[in-house]
Formats: structure tokens, sequence, C-alpha cells
């Protein structure tokens, strides 16, 4: 099941993907959450309805409504760094014993196919094609052979990264949260429809041509051992979401470097998940403001 959030008619809730339509689930049960995360922490209960309203729900064009962040304000949006074995070997890299965690701040998530702001501050602006994982059961050490239950489904990230504000600093939250630099979507594929997360080719293209191709197999810590590792420091609650890694070809490991300019057309495809696609626009000046 692909379980979107959309805005239609200035209303924004959730609804399901099927092909190129989209069931308004909440169109003929209003008690079904408008809101991702009130949905996931209902759990089977939550489901239940979903199917339940399935069967009649009104379907509308998905090119008619605007798809949103699947998830618009998780509680935690973490994400690992130098967790693929190609990426490592590329970048001739110690294979890390220990997950290199961090967050992105949740103000950086933007929608699935909407700019992405190269900064105005920085041209150093790159792309980090990724999977993500939303949790949908709250959870405390989970063990690892147990991780899997707690994720909802999968995302397509792009963990985009100013890079020259990396090198400035050897705290990474700041350079990966700027403004709209979180896009993910375009939906929840459940995880009932992934049999297996190490198994999914990964591309990203940029203006069409393919700059990173790889597969979840290539990870070092898998999405059951990260859930396990972050799991036994934080309490995991539905609507967080991880993002896993990137692989080789981002556009720092170019020489000369290859970063995102305004004109481009960044898009980051898993074979299943489907994928998300963002123009790069320079920073508008409306972002320039103190309120009131
Ligand atoms: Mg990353």
């Amino acid at each position: 099941m692909k379980l979107a959030t959309f805005t239609e008619g200035g209303r924004t809730r959730i609804g399901v993907v099927e092909d190129d339509r989209i069931a308004d689930v909440s169109a003929v049960d209003p008690s079904i959450p408008a809101d991702m995360t009130a949905f996931l922490k209902l759990g089977p209960a939550g489901r239940a309805a979903l199917d339940r309203a399935l069967a009649s729900a009104p379907r509308r064009p998905l090119a008619e409504v605007r798809l949103e962040a699947p998830v618009l304000r998780p509680g935690k949006f973490l994400a690992v760094g130098l967790n693929f074995a190609d990426h490592i070997k590329e970048l001739g890299a110690a294979t890390p014993a220990f997950p290199s965690t961090f967050a992105k701040t949740t103000s950086c998530i933007n929608g699935p196919y909407d700019p992405v702001h190269r900064p105005r501050v920085s041209d150093t602006l790159d792309y980090e094609g990724e999977l993500g994982m939303v949790i949908g059961r709250r959870c405390r050490h989970v063990p690892k052979e147990r991780a899997l239950e707690v994720v909802a489904g999968y995302v397509v990230v792009n963990d985009l990264t100013v890079r020259e504000w990396v090198n400035l600093t050897p705290q990474v939250v700041i350079p990966k949260s700027f403004d709209t630099t979180g896009p993910f979507g375009p939906w929840i594929t459940t995880a009932d429809a992934v049999p297996d997360p190490q198994a999914l080719a990964i591309r990203t293209t940029v203006n069409g041509e393919i700059r990173q191709s790889s597969s979840t197999a290539e990870m070092i810590f898998g999405c059951a051992d990260l859930i396990a590792l972050l799991s036994q420091a934080v309490t995991l609650e539905p609507g967080d979401v991880i993002t896993t890694g990137t692989p080789p070809g981002v556009g720092e490991g170019f020489a000369p470097k290859r970063y995102l300019q305004p004109g481009d057309v960044v898009r980051v495809e898993i074979d299943g998940l489907g994928h998300i696609e963002n123009p790069v626009i320079a920073e508008p000046q409306a972002t320039c403001f103190i309120e009131d």
C-alpha cells in the first residue's frame, strides 16, 4: 500500500495511491486522522479503518492533487553517514565499526516535487539519494531480529547537504538542515509491500544524468541494525523518519566538484518505492524576514 499526504481543495489529509489516482479515504470516514503521525499511532485499528474506507472512497486523479512529504513534521528525523561499502571504498575511508549518526532538523522537510533552495550563503548544495524508514510503533531497545516489525514503511529521501558548511564545522546538523533540504516521499510504501529493504536498487540523476546507482545491499549497517542501535538511545515513535546513508556519486566526489545549481532538476528513485524529483532554485528574497 502507498500511503500519501496530499492537499486538495485547501485541505491536507492522508490518502492511498493506486496507480495514477489517490483514494480520498477521509471523504467516507472522517474519523481517519488527516495527519500521518496521528494515523500511524492508531496502529492496526487505523489500518483496518483505512481498508474499510478504501472500498468506497472516491478516487481523484493524482495529477490534480499536491503530494506533500508523507509525514509533515516527524518528531525525529535521524540520519546516518558513511553507510555504503561502495561509497567508503570510493573515499578510501576505513569501514566504520559504529554508525555515524546525526539528525536533520524537521524544519528542513520538503515535499517530494517541491523546489529546493540553493542557499544565498553558499553555492555548494549537494544531493544524497537515500532509503528512509518511517517508524510505525513506539519502541525502545528493540532486538535486531524484531527491528523491522516497528517499520511502518519506506520512503525515498534526498539528504541534501551544504558541503561548505560541513567543512566549516565538525557538526553536520546545520549543514544538513538548511530550509528545503529534506525532501522525501513520494509516499510511504508500507512494509508489507517491501519484502527485503536490503535489496533495493537506488539511483540519483541530475538533469537526467545518472550520478548515483547502487543497491541497499551495499549498506554496512542495515535497516534492522540501525533501529536496534538507535533504539538503545532514544524511544522511537510513530512518524519518526530514519534515513540510512548515501551511495557513491555525490557532487562532492567529482573533480571538479559538481554541486547543484539553480535550474537543475535532481531526482532520486528506488525500485518499488517510486521517485522524488526536485527543481533547484536560487533561495528567494522572500526568505529574508523578521516577523512582527
Ligand atoms: Mg546522507
